[in-house]
């Protein structure tokens, strides 16, 4: 009796120090953050592997019995461990468009046709607006087969500057025209802060092109708006410069995003830029946004693109992004990629 008495208030008297222990856990929590807000404002690094081992030092001169010397180590040492997260959590500023922020898919419904709830959404269309005939060929062939959206550049970023520029705000009319006629809903790549309020007026998707992806000054101006935006990932934008640069479009209050994964340049030479198929799940892991996948500039070539269209799909993407030209042999840009009617019925075939 009298020894399960002394078990009994031995037991109590541990709890009562593990209570103490937590009340001075805690109050060396808060102090932790207190310090790393300081460290913070005069931007100083939040972990000091310095003062860790110094502080360890210290206590191990204290003595350690009854534990080992490095069996005390290892119990500070996850303390300050648990430490450095509390610092690390709090700096790790957690993104709009982040899974973490928002656990559900984010579905945009573009005038009632939805992006990202499972139903994958084709976007065709020609390189560039060349004319209303051209568009409107290519359009009442969309609107044939039920589709709901139709492309073409009209303020193309080309590489040289003395290839087509595109039509303009006469382009982006033309566009809104046909998309008018066939009921589609129109895209098109806008590449300057002027453009937006002009584009806004003709546009129901605004594109931001592989070279704009990192133009912060578009995508603030863009996040300001509440139309959807069709982003591309730059050809050399990793996953992470990728989805921040997305977030200047969410921080600036525009979260109607579509990611698109165009490809990146590699050392490769056989295909226009490197698929970078990871990049669909892992965007879609890490972001709440539906991604979609450009099998025209991500190949080049059309002889794949159908394998490419498929291995997308599969990957999860939300939707395709494909160049179609009435004649592409005599298209003013991407002449050899675009593909034409019978191209199209071909691959239309293998995703539809
Ligand atoms: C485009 O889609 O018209 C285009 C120029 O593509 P990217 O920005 O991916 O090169
Ligand atoms: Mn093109």
């Amino acid at each position: 009796m009298t020894q399960n008495n002394t078990i009994e208030s031995l037991r109590d008297k541990i709890a009562e120090l593990n209570d103490e222990l937590l009340k001075l856990l805690k109050e060396r929590g808060h102090l932790v953050e207190e310090l790393d807000e300081l460290k913070r404002k005069s931007g100083r690094p939040a972990y000091d592997p310095v003062r860790e081992s110094e502080m360890l030092e210290r206590l191990l001169k204290q003595g350690s019995a009854p534990y080992q010397p490095t069996q005390l180590q290892r119990i500070f040492k996850s303390i300050f461990d648990a430490s450095k997260e509390i610092q690390d959590e709090k700096r790790k500023k957690v993104l709009l468009v982040s899974r973490k922020t928002k656990a559900e898919d984010t579905h945009i419904d573009v005038n009632g046709t939805v992006i990202g709830d499972g139903t994958p959404v084709m976007m065709f269309g020609p390189c560039a607006v060349e004319s209303y005939e051209q568009v409107d060929q290519v359009g009442k062939l969309l609107s044939e087969k039920g589709e709901k959206f139709i492309r073409g550049g009209a303020l193309k970023p080309r590489t040289s500057p003395y290839d087509f520029q595109g039509l303009g705000e006469e382009g982006l009319k033309i566009l809104q025209d046909v998309g008018k006629k066939y009921n589609l809903n129109t895209i098109s790549e806008i590449v300057d802060t002027r453009q937006v309020e002009m584009a806004a007026e003709y546009l129901d998707v605004f594109q931001v092109g592989a070279r704009n992806s990192q133009n912060f000054e578009l995508l603030k101006e863009i996040g300001k708006t509440n139309k959807p935006v069709l982003f591309k990932r730059g050809m050399s934008t990793n996953i992470s410069e990728y989805i921040h640069a997305a977030e200047y479009i969410a921080a600036n209050g525009n979260n109607n995003i579509i990611l698109c994964e165009r490809g990146i340049r590699t050392f490769e030479k056989e295909t226009r830029n490197t698929l970078d198929i990871s990049a669909v799940p892992i965007l879609k892991r890490q972001t709440h946004l539906p991604v979609i996948v450009d099998i025209t500039h991500s190949t080049g070539r059309k002889d794949i693109m159908g394998d490419i269209a498929k291995a997308a799909l599969a990957v999860g993407a939300d939707g395709l992004m494909c160049e179609v030209h009435p004649n592409p042999s005599i298209a003013l840009s991407d002449a050899a990629q675009q593909l034409d009617f019978n191209e199209f019925e071909a691959l239309y075939k293998i995703i539809r």
